[in-house]
């Protein structure tokens, strides 16, 4: 039987303020805090794709933690294995020990991945956040190649942690950091829109192929062999920007041929978004290491690290760390894994992922300020621009993000939780759950398209006023 998350019952408000919690917050959390800066809301309940506030508003949620929630809020099969992991009386923290949780959780994880990859894979259960597995891949290539450097893209995004923030594209982010970017190499992603050759389309994915390849060739080009490339088969935080698969498939040849281990970084990608379990096998390409993390632990917090055995070679506590053993997160994890394969939510997200970006390609003809739309399955990208301003060599208007950031405050207004990224914040990133209906995919664009409108509009009269 298909299960469903039940619509969130009726409810009264809660006896909560959340102007008072709010107001807590900003004075007692760190100037660091993210996404409350956005969304001045108060979650009370969820269920599915929808959040309600303390003060009994609903929002329709197309950030799902950050590209977590596959299935969205508290579906029942993940809430079924965490009770059922409860009432069993297992130990809910138990470092790297052996369970029969985590032995199911690598048992469902192992049927999810590529055969080709799956059959001589490793895998190491790291601390519980995407950015830890990374941390873990760079290490343990570095261990295994002797090597330091690690090679990275324009726009990547890996992390907050030493090595994955320095492996990262945001310079806002790092130049605070003194010395972070040492011993990475900066490679072109192929990004069409805003290509860096200034041509764009199929043309600057090969020069982006060929520069890397001539680069990695030339003795005076400054770079000594890397202990590693790391890359997104779809760019995330980096405005949600796909890799052609033939890229993906160079990048593959220009490192095996170069003893070059390939770490893709599926912590965004992972378990059905791009419409394929895992976004590597769009192109079909075997990497040396996969880091996963978010959508795997079914909402709790888990991370690992999956690559091939010949890379096996570092010592007992290498890559140590006290929350390494959530047994909540393998129950509900597993329980995700199986449910996403079972009801073919990878196929459905590809099917509403491409009827949502047709939709949001035909918006462009009447909603100048949309001046790219890109995406794969339920990882979609809006980019805004400034209709008015002079288009580039690519024809890319420069990006807007004050105006994109009136969008996603009407969106919030209209109950819709959409958050930006890319180059200038300006793009409006949708990662709803994999269980959207198509009646809720109309409402989002809806939604969406109603706040452009409207804050063109503000826009467009503030100018003639
Ligand atoms: N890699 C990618 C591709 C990501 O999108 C993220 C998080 N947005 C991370 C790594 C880091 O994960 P975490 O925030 O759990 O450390």
């Amino acid at each position: 039987m298909t299960m469903q998350p039940a619509a969130l019952p009726e409810t009264g408000r809660s006896s909560y303020d959340a102007g008072a919690i709010l107001r807590r917050q900003r004075a007692r959390e760190s100037a660091a805090r993210t996404y409350a800066r956005s969304f001045p809301i108060v979650p009370a309940r969820a269920q599915g794709m929808v959040i309600e506030g303390v003060d009994g508003s609903r929002y329709l949620d197309c950030l799902s933690g950050a590209g977590t929630l596959a299935l969205g809020h508290n579906h029942p099969v993940v809430l079924e294995a965490i009770r059922r992991t409860i009432d069993s009386g297992a130990p809910l923290h138990v470092l790297d020990l052996a369970t029969p949780e985590k032995d199911d959780f690598t048992d469902a994880l192992f049927a999810t991945l590529p055969k080709a990859f799956a059959d001589r894979a490793r895998v190491h259960f790291c601390g519980p956040a995407g950015t830890d597995a990374v941390e873990a891949a760079l290490k343990l290539m570095q261990t295994a190649t002797g090597r330091r450097g690690v090679l990275a893209f324009t726009g990547a995004y890996h992390g907050m942690t030493a090595g994955a923030l320095a492996a990262s594209g945001g310079v806002g982010v790092k130049r605070p950091v003194p010395g972070i970017a040492a011993d990475v190499t900066r490679l072109p992603f192929p990004y069409s829109y805003r290509c860096p050759f200034g041509t764009g389309g199929e043309r600057g994915a090969e020069l982006s192929a060929a520069y890397t390849e001539r680069l990695l060739d030339d003795p005076n080009g400054g770079v000594v062999p890397p202990a590693a490339m790391i890359l997104e088969a779809v760019q995330g935080e980096g405005g949600v920007v796909p890799s052609p698969d033939g890229w993906l498939r160079a990048m593959r040849r220009i490192t095996a041929e170069r003893d070059i281990p390939l770490v893709v970084d599926e912590v965004q990608t992972g378990v059905g978004r791009t419409g394929a379990f895992w976004a590597v096998e769009h192109s079909g390409i075997v990497p040396d290491a996969i880091v996963m993390s978010k959508a795997i632990g079914g909402s709790q917090p888990l991370a690992v690290l999956v690559y091939h055995e010949d890379y096996d070679g570092w010592l007992p506590g290498a890559h140590t760390g006290t929350f390494r053993g959530n047994t909540l997160a393998m129950a509900a994890g597993a329980a995700t894994l199986r449910h996403v394969a079972r009801e073919e939510l990878a196929e459905r997200a590809a099917t509403v992922g491409a009827r949502m970006l047709a939709r949001l390609d035909g918006l462009r003809a009447e909603l100048p300020a949309i001046g790219d739309v890109r995406g794969r399955g339920l990882m979609i990208g809006v980019e805004l621009v400034d209709p008015e301003a002079e288009p580039d060599s690519c024809g890319a208007r420069p990006g807007a993000p004050a105006l994109a950031a009136q969008v996603r405050s009407a969106c919030l207004d209209r109950g819709l939780i959409v958050e930006l990224g890319g180059r200038f914040d300006a793009t409006v990133r949708l990662l709803p759950p994999l269980i959207i209906t198509d009646e809720q995919a109309e409402t989002v664009l809806d939604r969406l398209a109603d706040a452009i409108t409207e804050v063109t509009a503000l826009q467009r009269a503030g100018r003639t006023a």
